[in-house]
């Protein structure tokens, strides 16, 4: 039964039990209305109050400020790593389009708008060729699997990877080197032209290292509001686990199935003067002649038109936008005024727990990541220093007691055990009883 299995999967991953029974009963006969949730019009009023609790409650949440948009999208993380490019390069192009057709317009007073467009194209031409330049720290698999997309799409010479974690220690993730040695491009007032945008993955699922607060060198902004940096953050595997200050983002976005849900609803949280009418769109045709790859993108993911639709530009899963929309009221109605706070505590006690035991049994455990970066969601550790019929044995002996999931990703190996809000604190208690009593075996 579901009581008696302690799963630690990373993600599709637990949820909560009563969220799951209730879902049940929703998608048979939602609230006695005679059809289930996936059965219905995503345009019904049934679905609109759906998806205005879902955002109210993860505004809640998250104290999000007025001046950002809640959208529900598809595609996974994945499908944002292409679409924070499509939708942000676009945003550094009009900025430039703007100035240059200023500067154009105020030298050549008399000209007539073909040629001013023409001028204007020119200088954008070459400021792309020289100066567009799209941050990425890349700490663990998933922020270099999204520099590798934005390198694919708009080409590698625009990509600067400002930090590679892994050029470090030894060629593999597990620490975060000083901010002082990362190469951000420059922004304005550092004597530079600044970039698109800065990209970093606030958790890595697979390489268990977690940004332990807001890079502090990402709050230094541009005197100039158009050279400021544009941080966009993956919180795919952290997301509502702990307070995060959402004004210091451009773009936060995740999946839902690891936090806040099932599997083809992702978020994007988007502020909102990066979208029309404050910063419109460069005509089609001008990034058709600009010639930069994968520009204009696939409508689905253009937030402009997500946010201009409330998210129903096409047909949204409601289904499982009920079941993120339930687990967030559920912690809003279990935490209440402390919101996301509330979750943090238990965040924290829980994987204090784990790596508490496996620090106990230094023989016996290595914990993967550095202990400056350790991540409260994705614990990673090696038994026996990664002995192979050793962890073998891990796992067996895991497995007799119905501890599950705990294999770590297959590009790294080793053990990994995930501690989303929905692990239960006696599943993790069960776990650190297992670790104890492996570790007295060995
Ligand atoms: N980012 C992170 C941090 C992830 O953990 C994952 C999935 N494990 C992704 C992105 C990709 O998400 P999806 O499978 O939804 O595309």
């Amino acid at each position: 039964s579901r009581q008696e299995v302690s799963y630690f999967g990373a993600g599709p991953a637990p949820l909560p039990t009563p969220v799951v029974e209730a879902a049940g009963q929703a998608f048979v006969n939602f609230n006695d209305s005679g059809l289930g949730l996936g059965e219905i019009s995503h345009r019904s009023p049934t679905a609109n109050k759906i998806l205005d609790d879902a955002k109210a409650n993860l505004s809640a949440l998250l104290d999000i400020p007025d001046n950002y948009e809640i959208l529900f999208m598809q595609a996974g993380g994945s499908g944002e790593f292409s679409a924070v490019v499509q939708n942000l390069v676009p945003v550094w192009i009009e900025r430039r389009r703007r100035r240059a057709e200023a500067d154009v317009v105020k030298a050549n007073p008399d000209a007539e708008k073909a040629q001013v467009d023409e001028l204007v194209f020119q200088r954008l031409q070459k400021e792309v060729d020289e100066e567009l330049k799209l941050d990425y720290l890349v700490t663990g698999s998933w922020s270099l699997k999204a520099s590798q997309e934005a390198a694919r799409l708009v080409g590698s010479k625009y990509v600067n990877v400002a930090l590679d974690a892994r050029k470090a220690n030894g060629g593999k993730f597990g620490t975060i080197p000083a901010e002082d040695t990362w190469s951000l491009t420059p922004t304005k007032a550092e004597g530079g032209k600044g970039s698109a945008f800065v990209y970093f993955c606030d958790n890595e699922t697979v390489d268990g290292v977690e940004f332990q607060s807001f890079p502090k060198v990402l709050e230094a902004q541009g005197q100039d509001a158009e050279d400021e940096r544009l941080v966009v953050a993956d919180m795919s595997s952290n997301f509502i686990s702990r307070k995060v200050d959402v004004s210091k983002y451009a773009v936060i976005f995740g999946g839902a199935q690891k936090n806040i849900g099932v599997t083809g609803i992702t978020i994007a949280i988007v502020r909102k003067d990066l979208l029309p009418p404050q910063t419109a769109t460069p005509p089609a045709a001008l990034l058709h002649r600009l010639n930069i790859g994968g520009l204009p993108g696939p409508v689905v993911l253009d937030y402009a038109t997500i946010a201009k639709n409330n998210s129903l530009y096409n047909t949204l899963p409601i289904f499982n936008l009920w079941v993120a929309g339930k687990v967030m009221a559920d912690l809003m109605g279990v935490f209440g005024a402390q919101k996301v706070s509330g979750q943090e505590q238990i965040a924290d006690q829980k994987s204090n727990l784990i790596y508490g035991a496996l620090d106990k049994y230094p023989q016996v455990y290595r914990v993967v990541p550095d202990k400056s970066v350790r991540s409260r969601m994705n614990i990673c550790f090696r038994v026996c220093g990664g002995d192979d019929a050793k962890e073998k044995e891990f796992i067996a002996g895991a497995e007799k007691r119905l501890l599950q999931g705990l294999k770590g990703h297959r590009s790294v190996g080793g053990m990994r055990a995930s501690n989303y809000n929905a692990v239960p604190l006696e599943n993790v208690q069960k776990l650190v009883q297992y670790l104890e009593d492996f570790a007295s075996t060995q």
